[in-house]
């Protein structure tokens, strides 16, 4: 079947990478990144098929592969690449694009492909939740913070809040799944709909036990017996910062669905303690991840775009304005008390909202394509047709 390629594909990735200077283009073929990569041993050829897919303009076979977000970051391909052509920031390029291309706003787009495009969405956001914030009373409100920010209005603009970024994450989940059904009927995939419950255990187990990041050290490198002490290794930081986070979220549902809006807890009530450890457990993994990001010495942290640091940065704004406000709470109200409140709000909102348009959106892409994966693999899907030789 004739297919149309994209000539500026290429291009159109670099733009999404974290360094001008980014060159995959220098790539000659040679195989050594899929030689050292730990995923080549389950993947014909990956990540060297990812980057000559991308030179040769087949972009419809780079966003339906589930190999992009199976990739680990852990940066040995780079070191390995005697061309310099950086296979590891490639691919967290051509995730960005991929986000980029999932989203049907064109919000995604603008935010990963240059700093003023992310600073521009990120300002708009924030605008648009300030002025939905400011200028609402609430005389009755049974703790000082709720008569500055009403209780009732901040959940009723985080209900629609949610409402869109879930209607907005399954349309792009929905674009990816798509993108990888077509490609693989086109190869002659037999996918069976009876493996993918088990497909779906089986990425829900590799998300929560994170066996591959496990073999990783604190610099990212595959090492299976790491001499690493385990609060440094690169899978127990994503783990801070990722279970951190889901217990903060959890806390904040519970907190809505389980107690009267705006009403008095003690610093012990279980929601509340909750959100408190979750945001210290985060906010451990966070200046873990920015410091090493500031040193820039291994591979993997070397080199970072905009959104590499945009993104730890707001989330650990937001948690230390969320821990300063539980403080404050408990405290008469003053002005300080207020603003910090107030930018905590307006910063979890952004934080909410910029989730499907941003590198976040890596934690549902990367669960899929667990589940897309161990879907293709499962013992009788099996392609009639060879994958095409790259
Ligand atoms: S990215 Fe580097 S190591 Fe990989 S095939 Fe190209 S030249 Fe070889
Ligand atoms: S960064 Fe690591 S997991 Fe990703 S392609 Fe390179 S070697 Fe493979």
């Amino acid at each position: 079947m004739a297919r149309t390629v994209d000539v500026s594909l290429l291009r159109k990735i670099k733009q999404h990478g974290a360094c001008e200077t980014l060159d995959v283009s220098a790539c000659f073929n040679c195989g050594n990144c899929t030689a050292v990569c730990p995923l080549a041993q389950d993947s014909t050829g990956f990540p060297r098929r990812m980057i000559r897919m991308a030179q040769v303009g087949m972009e419809p076979e780079l966003l339906s592969s589930e190999d992009l977000w199976r990739c680990y970051a852990c940066g040995e391909c780079t070191e390995t690449c005697p061309r310099e052509a950086d296979p590891a920031e490639f691919m967290a390029a051509a995730r960005s694009y991929a986000i980029a291309r999932y989203d049907f706003t064109g919000l995604a787009r603008l935010a990963g492909s240059s700093t003023w495009g992310s600073l521009l969405v990120f300002a708009l956001f924030s605008v648009l939740f300030s002025l939905l914030l400011i200028n609402k009373e609430n005389p009755g409100a049974q703790l000082p913070v709720f008569d500055f920010l009403p209780g009732w209005w901040i959940h009723a603009i985080g209900v629609v809040l949610f409402s869109i970024v879930g209607l907005s994450a399954v349309c792009g989940l929905g674009s990816m799944f798509f993108r990888f059904w077509i490609e693989r009927r086109r190869e002659g995939v037999n996918l069976r709909w009876s493996a993918f419950p088990g497909a779906v255990v089986s990425a829900i187990t590799e998300a929560i036990l994170h066996r591959r990041f496990r073999e990783c050290d604190s610099e990212g490198n595959p090492t299976p017996h790491s001499t690493e002490p385990i609060y440094r290794q690169i899978w127990f930081i994503h783990a801070t910062v990722m279970g951190g986070f889901l217990a903060m979220l959890l806390a904040t549902s519970l907190d809505f669905l389980l107690k009267p809006i705006g009403s008095p807890a003690t610093p012990l009530y279980p929601m509340r303690l909750l959100g408190a450890i979750g945001g210290i457990v985060c906010l451990y993994g966070l200046s873990l991840v920015l410091l090493r990001r500031l040193k820039a010495k291994d591979v993997p942290w070397r080199k970072s775009s905009f959104a590499d640091w945009f993104f730890p940065v707001l989330l650990a704004a937001t948690v230390l304005t969320g821990l300063v406000t539980e403080i404050v709470v408990y405290l008469p109200m003053n002005t300080v008390g207020h603003d910090i409140f107030f930018v905590h709000v307006v910063l979890a909102m952004d934080l909410v909202a910029l989730f499907p348009l941003s590198k976040f959106a890596h934690a549902f892409y990367r669960t899929l394509a667990l589940v897309l994966f161990s879907w293709r693999h499962a013992p009788a899907a099996q392609s009639v047709v060879a994958d095409a030789q790259l």
